[in-house]
């Protein structure tokens, strides 16, 4: 979705509110493809500031469903977004100073998708558990380990499993 801020841009002090939403489906990164499963539409504020700053602002939540990090489960997970942007004006060219590049503004056209894409990397989740206590996946035979237990002999055994194996080993022996 593309919104054309020329007019906000070239009246001094105009300030609109423009219901936005985001059209894309899937947000890709270099992470990989995730789904967004749920997005609304919301108020997003353009104002004009003296003819020489321009902000944007707005808060919406979004659905990302994103791999649980250990047993790969989809995790339906929120996403808080808060747009809050002091852009400068330059005569009728628009910078955010605090970017290399203005991705999100192609001349005077706000991309809603580019603006918000910029957003949902920078709230991106450091870690998704499908639970707390997730067992995770078998290394051996990628059993999901919270339906069940495989028979692998895994290597990373909890010291007390281990206690316990050692006695099963020594009652073979005998
Ligand atoms: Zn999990
Ligand atoms: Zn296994």
């Amino acid at each position: 979705m593309q919104i054309d801020i020329s007019e906000i841009v070239s009246c001094e002090n105009r300030e609109v509110t423009e219901k936005v939403h985001i059209e894309q489906d899937t947000f890709v990164s270099r992470l990989g493809e995730f789904p967004i499963t749920k997005s609304a539409p919301f108020d997003l504020r353009i104002a004009n500031r003296e003819g020489s700053e321009l902000l944007l602002s707005g808060e919406t939540d979004l659905t990302v469903s994103i791999p649980c990090s250990r047993c790969l489960t989809e995790v339906p997970t929120d996403i808080h977004i808060v747009i809050d942007k002091k852009l400068r004006m330059d005569g009728t060219e628009v910078v955010d100073d605090e970017m290399e590049e203005t991705d999100y503004l192609i001349g005077l056209n706000l991309d809603i998708d580019k603006l918000i894409y910029g957003e949902i990397l920078v709230n991106w989740p450091m870690k998704v558990l499908c639970r707390e206590d997730c067992k995770g996946i078998c290394k051996v035979c990628g059993m999901n380990l919270n339906k069940g237990n495989c028979d692998c002999q895994r290597t990373e055994l909890d010291p007390r499993m281990a206690a316990i194996q050692d006695v099963f080993n020594k009652f073979k022996e005998v």
